[in-house]
């Protein structure tokens, strides 16, 4: 069933009921709208502000509000008719930069529906994304990231979306994976084909049977050119190289011809009529230069041809010129080589910048902001060996149909298949109504039980800086409530200093772990160590470190009293990233012979002496006596030595989403914290089990 806009908007009732029934005969759903606001959403928003940044044109594009909130309302409207119509099971595939806000706006409202999107034309890279205003481009990458599988042309175009989702929303990837802190989703490459057989199999004389140009005894050739107008074709650049070649091989004057085909488009888009009369004046210039009686240098079409016609002027021609300046993909391309059917001949001269030269990588590939290196690519095609010609048309035929455009489809829609089990698999993990039912009953029938609590994205929220972070008031009352059933035994187990946990949770009867193990804490006896641990190493290491921060600005070591962290949540994530991994590698080397640990967590890289653990910790308190009931909850790699030394029994619990030891996944300290207060609250069962 396919949902899209009519191009039209009828009075309600009969004019509108007759489009319906029309297109019901063909499983289409109009979404009808208003005039106005179509052309904010259209021309506005979609080909005013999206087309030209997505394509580098960043000095066409618009940002006007009420185009946005245009974009916005019509994405809403295509999600009430795409609800009109959803069933359970269904799977929605939904098309283009028109829509990008509604992957998002379909998974509120249908969670568990397999979801894809494809994008058919370019993502730009970050600097030019980033050109948006902050609340649209994260609106935008949200939007995107309702889907489960999100496809586009090329690698390059899925990297450089990865690159924003990490840099804007924050989210992490790993092959194509991207974890939010609920779900995980897919994206992916998939270069969309063509209906091969229907112009490989097209009939009519290839060009070369045409008769020699008058008068030379040479023979004829003709160029050929199809676009539809838009500035990102490159057309007039075309032009102006064609008028060079003619310029600088005389030779060819009278032998040539380019048929250039412009299919009207967006002329409610400014940009647009300006690029026309551009063509139109570079035509009657080159023409009223070269022309003579038997020859017209130029022959310029300005309309739409059916598939026939189409068909017939590809095979007509010797050689294409497709060169615009930025294409998602360009089909003209892939047309036309099938085209020349079963041993054809034929140069195709293909932009770089076009998603097809990806595949087409036996066209003379040329950068089309380069006028004189597109004539001498003109010149090479026309003087391209025949045989050379066919050998190239081919093997570029062979690849076209082998990934045609059902094969494509069929691609895109089996990975989507298999993103939407990914997505289940891992949603199973994430803790339910059930298991939080099961957890509460475990915990009223123990006697003893243990809760082992990481504190910085476990129990509060994570900051830019540790400094801004410390426990709200609620939080301190909810663990003083846990607490004071003296069946409850409470520890925090953190990577802080033992000063900054002493001060937070003074006055609370609980236990605390501090630097990852190696102090501890134990009600209102004094802070022990735990195990051998040493500071000889800190001097040398903490200058190791501090000459990093300079190199990654916005990075800052902070110095405990056993341990060292290298804090950078606050920077450049990808720097960042690479930045960490090479201080780390540097680090093991320096302290192979040193009793300490290198632990890359999220977002900060900790050096702390060896034996000093949150498994160790965990130990010490579950040796302590007997425990019926064990409950740990963490966020992070430091937290997973401690899932790791849990008995079977124990529950344990991983915040975030994230491959771990840990049975079960919270979203957020938030969850954390409602789970937590499900234990605290005296009274039945079924409302301590209460799902958020
Ligand atoms: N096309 C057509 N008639 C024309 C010109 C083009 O049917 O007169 C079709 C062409 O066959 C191709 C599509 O329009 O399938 C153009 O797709 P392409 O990816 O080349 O460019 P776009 O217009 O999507 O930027």
């Amino acid at each position: 069933i396919w949902v899209g806009w009519p191009g039209c908007c009828p009075e309600p009732g009969k004019a509108a009921g007759r489009v319906v029934q029309a297109l019901a005969e063909l499983r289409a759903i109009p979404v009808f709208v208003p005039d106005p606001l179509m052309d904010r959403f259209y021309n506005g928003f979609c080909n005013g502000t999206i087309w030209p940044l997505f394509h580098y044109f960043s000095e066409n594009a618009r940002y006007e509000g009420d185009c946005w909130e245009s974009y916005v309302r019509v994405n809403e409207t295509f999600r009430d008719a795409v609800l009109a119509t959803a069933r359970p099971g269904d799977v929605l595939w939904i098309h283009d930069y028109h829509l990008m806000l509604l992957p998002r706006m379909l998974r509120e409202a249908l969670p568990d529906a397999q979801i894809g999107f494809f994008l058919h034309i370019p993502f730009p890279s970050y600097e030019l994304f980033r050109l948006l205003p902050r609340a649209w481009s994260t609106a935008i990458l949200e939007g995107l990231c309702g889907a489960d599988l999100i496809g586009f042309h090329t690698n390059d175009y899925a990297q450089y979306f990865l690159r924003c989702v990490l840099r804007l929303l924050g989210h992490d990837h790993y092959l194509g994976r991207i974890l939010t802190r609920e779900r995980v989703l897919r994206a992916g490459t998939y270069p969309m084909g063509i209906d091969f057989r229907r112009f490989f199999e097209t009939q009519g004389p290839l060009s070369s049977d045409r008769a020699p140009a008058m008068g030379s005894g040479l023979p004829a050739k003709t160029l050929l050119s199809v676009d539809r107008l838009d500035y990102t074709k490159g057309i007039p650049q075309r032009l102006r190289a064609f008028e060079l070649f003619l310029e600088s091989q005389p030779q060819w004057r009278g032998r040539v011809t380019l048929v250039l085909i412009v299919v009207p488009s967006r002329i409610g888009v400014l940009p647009y009529r300006d690029v026309k009369r551009e063509v139109e004046e570079l035509v009657g210039k080159i023409n009223g230069r070269y022309a003579t009686l038997e020859w017209t240098p130029v022959r310029y079409m300005s309309r739409f041809f059916q598939h026939r016609e189409l068909a017939a002027l590809y095979r007509s021609s010797d050689a294409a010129l497709v060169t615009p300046l930025r294409d998602g993909m360009n089909l003209v391309a892939k047309e036309w080589v099938a085209s020349r059917g079963e041993g054809g001949a034929g140069a195709l001269v293909l932009s770089e910048t076009a998603g097809a030269s990806k595949e087409l990588v036996e066209a003379i590939l040329v950068n089309p902001n380069q006028v004189d290196e597109l004539a001498g690519a003109i010149d090479a095609a026309l003087e391209l060996p025949e045989e050379e010609q066919r050998r190239r048309i081919s093997s570029m035929q062979a690849r076209l149909a082998r990934n045609d455009v059902v094969c494509w489809a069929r691609t895109f829609l089996e990975d989507l298949r298999r993103a939407a089990i990914e997505r289940e698999r891992l949603r199973a993990r994430m803790l339910g109504s059930r298991s939080r039912g099961g957890m509460v009953r475990a915990w009223e029938r123990a006697a003893r039980r243990l809760f082992l609590l990481d504190c910085d994205g476990t129990l509060i929220e994570l900051r830019l800086s540790p400094s801004e972070a410390s426990p709200s008031d609620a939080l301190l009352s909810l663990l003083s409530d846990l607490a004071s059933d003296e069946k409850n035994r409470i520890v925090v187990i953190s990577g802080r200093e033992r000063s900054t946990l002493s001060r937070w949770f003074a006055g609370l009867p609980l236990g605390l772990v501090a630097e990852h193990g190696v102090w501890v804490k134990e009600g209102s006896s004094d802070w022990k160590t735990l195990g051998r641990v040493t500071t000889a190493w800190k001097p040398r290491i903490l200058s190791m470190l501090e000459s990093h921060v300079d190199r990654l600005p916005g990075s800052f070591v902070e110095e405990k009293e056993y341990s060292l962290a290298w804090h950078f949540r606050a920077c450049d994530p990808e720097f960042a990233a690479s930045k960490a991994q090479e201080v780390a590698d540097e680090l093991i080397q320096l302290t192979a012979n040193i009793d300490v640990n290198v632990l890359l967590g999220n977002r900060v890289l900790e050096v702390r002496c060896a034996g000093a653990n949150k498994g160790n910790a965990a130990h010490h308190f579950l040796e302590e006596e007997e425990h019926d009931f064990v409950l740990a909850i963490g966020d992070d790699s430091t937290d997973e030595e401690m899932f790791r030394v849990l008995p079977e029994s124990a529950y344990t619990i991983r915040v975030g989403l994230a491959h771990s030891h840990a049975r079960f996944n919270v979203r957020d300290p938030g969850e954390v914290q409602d789970l937590l207060r499900g234990f605290a609250v005296p009274g039945e069962p079924e409302l301590r089990g209460r799902v958020r």
